[in-house]
This record gives structure tokens, C-alpha cells and sequence, in this order.
């Protein structure tokens, strides 16, 4: 299923119940009697305190409350409360809209995961680097410097980050532990590997397929979206670089930070992609580079 029709079906079956109560309410004559005069009652007092009539005001609020208080009681007898004549959403930030605001809401990631299968990996679940063992790495100062960007997240300065090192610096670890620390944060986060990545793209290239966009819109919409291993997927033509253009631009333009590891040096890097996702992932304004296993530990942009 698509999620929007998923998210549509869920506040469906809210209004409805809630309707079926309301239904099953006003079939009692008195609940009706004062379910519509209570309408009315909103009017009349509205009216009331216009004209600042403080006497009729306080009689009209009485006579609410009075009438309020039966139909609570009458709901009682028939188990129910004033609340399931109203739609009861399953997440109550979004109301199950799945956007709070312009913001993906934090049951989306849940809720696209079970829909589609799980999107890379469940950051909260990725190890944590602790102090020691990023000296015994030789990481520490590179280990502090994540830290600290994932406790400042999301306002750090240079939003996006590009991790360089070859197989065995550690870069996949720190890039999780980043990860980990800022989902814990309750941020949502997306750790995928390159070719997960790549997945995804071959699936939104695909317009037969319904859920198509599920999982894009996870990696368009994350708080973080950590790609790991930048390089090591097969470049599909008209595929792996046009969608991953439009992801990392799509990403700078609503400031999501994006955090990408790679054994490719800039250099390199450009000539696999071109220049337009090399600039994306080098914009001075917006990105710091750190490489890792070399003499010079890290190139600021
Ligand atoms: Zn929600």
C-alpha cells in the first residue's frame, strides 16, 4: 500500500467510528435534545458576551454545563465518553497526516518501514563508539568532533558532512555512532549503505511500482540521512547520479543535514559523479570534509 493511502484509511477509520458513536448517541432523545441545543448554546453565548450581558452569559453557561453533565452520563451508560464522538488519530501529533507542518512526523519512518520493509538501518540500534575505544582507534579527536556535532544537531554550522578513509579507518563506525546519537535524540534518521541507496532509486525509476516513493521520501525527508560508503555502488546510467543529484540538492535547498562516508577522495569523487554532485556534497557553506588514515586527519572547506 502507498502511504498516503495508508495514512488516508487510518483518519477514515477514526472519522468513522467517531461518527458511528455520534450516530449511536443521538438515538437517545434527551442526548439529542441537548446535543442540539448545546450547538445552539455556543451561538447564544457568543452573542451574550458581545453584548456584554454578564447575566444571561453566566445563565447560559449553566445551563452548558448542566446539559454537558447529562450527556456525559447518558454516554456513560452506553460505555462511552465525550472524546469518542470526536476522531481518536492514532499518533496525535500529525493526526495521522504523517506531516507536522512541512515536517515528516516522527511515525512516518515506523510507518513507512513496516509498509515497505525497513529503509537501511535502525540507527538507534547502531553501536556506540565510546571514548576509549576511539583511542584505541586513533579516532579520538575525529570521535570528539562527531560528538559534538551530534549533540549540537541539527544547528551545527556546516550541516553536511563528507567522512573520507579507506576499508578498516573507521569511518562506517563513527559514521554510525553519529547515527545512534541523533536518533536517540528522537531525530529521524536514515543509515543506508550506498547500495540500499541505489535500491531505492531503481525503485523510484520504476513508475509501475505503488510504493515507489515510500522510501525516497524517507531519504528526501529525514532529519539526517547518512549514506555510507559513497562509491561503492554500481553506477546504473541515468539512474545512480541524476537521483543522487536531486537528493542531495533537494536536501541543501530545506537545510537537512547529510552525512556521507566514502573511500573516494575529492578528486576522485568528482570524476565518478561529475561536478554538479561534487558540489553539492563540497559546498563550502554547508559541508566540512574529514579524511581519516592519513597524515592530514582532516581538510576543512
Ligand atoms: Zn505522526
Amino acid at each position: 500500500m502507498d502511504i498516503k493511502t495508508y495514512y488516508a484509511s487510518l483518519r477514515a477509520a477514526a472519522q468513522e467510528k467517531a461518527a458511528r458513536n455520534t450516530a449511536r448517541a443521538r438515538e437517545n432523545r434527551q442526548f439529542r435534545e441537548n446535543d442540539n441545543r448545546l450547538a445552539e448554546l455556543e451561538r447564544d453565548l457568543a452573542f451574550a458576551e458581545l453584548e456584554g450581558d454578564r447575566e444571561k452569559e453566566k445563565a447560559l453557561e449553566r445551563e452548558k454545563t448542566r446539559r454537558r453533565e447529562e450527556n456525559r452520563t447518558i454516554l456513560a451508560s452506553m460505555g462511552l465518553t465525550e472524546r469518542d464522538l470526536s476522531p481518536v488519530y492514532a499518533c496525535e501529533k500529525c493526526n495521522d497526516t504523517g506531516f507536522v507542518g512541512t515536517k515528516l512526523c516522527s511515525c512516518f519512518y515506523t510507518v513507512s518501514q513496516s509498509l515497505n520493509g525497513s529503509v537501511g538501518t535502525d540507527a538507534k540500534t547502531l553501536p556506540l563508539v565510546d571514548e576509549p575505544l576511539a583511542k584505541q582507534l586513533g579516532l579520538f579527536e575525529v570521535h570528539e568532533k562527531l560528538r559534538r556535532y551530534a549533540e549540537k544537531f541539527p544547528s551545527v554550522n556546516k550541516k553536511n558532512i563528507y567522512l573520507c578513509g579507506g576499508t578498516g579507518t573507521g569511518k562506517t563506525l563513527l559514521a554510525g555512532d553519529t547515527a545512534a546519537r541523533i536518533a536517540r535524540r528522537g531525530y529521524c534518521v536514515v543509515f543506508l549503505t550506498s547500495f540500499e541507496m541505489n535500491n531505492v532509486f531503481l525503485k523510484y525509476h520504476d513508475l509501475f511500482n505503488d510504493a515507489r516513493s515510500v522510501s525516497m521520501n524517507a531519504l528526501l525527508h529525514a532529519d539526517l540521512l547518512v549514506i555510507d560508503d559513497l562509491g561503492a555502488e554500481q553506477n546504473f546510467k541515468n539512474v545512480t547520479t541524476p537521483y543522487l543529484l536531486a537528493l542531495l540538492n533537494e536536501r541543501n535547498l530545506h537545510a537537512l543535514p547529510t552525512f556521507i562516508t566514502g573511500n573516494l577522495n575529492p578528486d576522485e569523487l568528482l570524476r565518478h559523479y561529475g561536478e554538479r554532485v561534487f558540489s553539492r556534497i563540497f559546498d563550502k557553506r554547508l559541508s566540512t570534509a574529514i579524511m581519516l588514515g592519513g597524515n592530514d586527519k582532516r581538510i576543512r572547506l
